[in-house]
């Protein structure tokens, strides 16, 4: 597969990290940090491939593809899911990528994944976060395996746009990918999308007098330090800011009651259109009103590497450890160790900011 020299430094490589497997703190309980937070929200990467080529996520060639070896095969993925339910006082599992309806056992695993059981006998909520390409196929499969809800991100309504924006000319099949999630009762369905200066920035309106009409939830996120080539900018980023400035300008947003955020990463309000038409529009800041204090994540990337966050510069091995013959207590006590030393927040406004070591599709968005 075609290369990029991305300019980035290299992942740290797996192998031995100073955990002391006898600390008493590692070994049992949730995946708490020494900061106080609990993380309970897993997030999967199933591949770090995909069929779009996002401008801001991916150069036009694509990136230098994880080998097949390296990628955690199905069995492994459900086992460290499984260890995360059953020990790590993980209840949510999003699953992602790169685009995760690429992966040909996705059904399998969310098969597996929705079978778990807390500690406590409840079901884990399941999710995946997709392009939506594809997913007009499998929306029901994938509710029959298991699957509670769907996010399809698509950041225009114009579909000149769109094949501008992600290299592709398939904007007909992401709608369709999300109406075949609703009917399939994927629900709630949310949509994700990324507001980029100069070439959708004036659509936050339309994008949600669309979304209400559909009956989806719409998610601004804010661009991140997440691109491959490492040339964010923020004074390039269109803000939270900006974006409830436009929304304000055609709506009436009422703040979500009682909706202190949490460690849900998106602000919400309610809001109706003008044929009287509820719902809510969420904005997520990740960048100008961060919510690291909150944050409830785990990471486990394609290639089995625990992060503690989306800007982490470390990572921590299970994949070679499984394959080395660990056990699952092993593997836990080594999970909850990462996490403990996972830092307070990005500091993305410091200027000694370290962009992270992989893009956005590698890690799993
Ligand atoms: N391919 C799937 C998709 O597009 O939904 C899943 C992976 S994608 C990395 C997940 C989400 O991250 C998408 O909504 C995408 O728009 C968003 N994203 C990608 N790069 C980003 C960046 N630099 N800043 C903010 N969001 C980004
Ligand atoms: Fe693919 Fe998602 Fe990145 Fe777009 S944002 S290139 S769909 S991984």
């Amino acid at each position: 597969m075609t290369s990029v020299d991305l300019g980035l430094p290299a992942v740290r490589p797996p192998g031995p990290r100073s955990v002391d497997t006898a600390d008493e703190r590692f070994r049992s309980g949730p995946l708490r940090d020494r900061h106080g937070r609990t993380a309970r929200d897993l997030r999967v990467s199933l591949t770090d491939r995909c069929n779009l080529r996002c401008h801001y996520c991916m150069p036009p060639e694509g990136l230098p593809w994880l080998e097949r070896p390296a990628l955690l095969d199905d069995a492994e993925v459900v086992r460290l899911v499984g260890l995360a339910v059953r020990e790590l006082g993980v209840h949510e599992v999003r699953f992602t990528g790169g685009e995760p309806l690429l992966r040909k056992g996705l059904e399998d695993v969310v098969a597996a994944t929705s079978a778990l059981r807390t500690p406590a006998g409840e079901r884990v909520r399941t999710s995946l976060t997709t392009n939506g390409i594809g997913l007009a196929r499998r929306a029901g499969a994938l509710a029959a395996a298991g699957l509670d809800r769907v996010n399809v991100s698509l950041d225009t309504l114009d579909p000149a746009r769109f094949a501008s924006i992600t290299r592709r000319d398939r904007h007909a099949d992401v709608l369709a990918g999300a109406r075949a999630a609703a009917d399939a009762g994927l629900a709630p369905v949310k949509v994700n999308a990324v507001l980029l200066r100069g070439t959708n920035d004036d659509e936050a309106p339309a994008l949600l007098r669309w979304a209400l009409r559909e009956g989806y939830r719409l998610r601004f996120i804010e661009q991140m330090p997440l691109d491959p080539h490492g040339t964010w900018q923020r004074s390039d980023m269109v803000t939270a800011d900006e974006i409830l400035t436009a929304l304000q300008a055609e709506f009436e947003l009422t703040p979500r009651p009682g909706s202190a955020r949490g460690s849900a990463p998106a602000e919400t309000w309610d809001v109706t259109d003008d044929d009287g038409r509820t719902g809510d529009v969420g904005v997520i800041a990740s960048v100008t009103r961060p919510f690291c204090g909150d944050c409830d994540r785990t990471r486990l990337t394609a290639d089995g590497q625990v992060r503690t966050c989306l800007f982490s510069t470390t990572e921590t091995d299970l994949r070679d450890a499984m394959r080395a013959g660990a056990g699952d207590d092993e593997l836990a006590v080594t999970w909850r160790a990462a996490m403990w030393g996972k830092l307070p927040g990005h500091d993305i406004d410091d200027p000694a900011f370290l962009h992270p070591t992989r893009p956005m599709s590698s890690i799993g968005g």
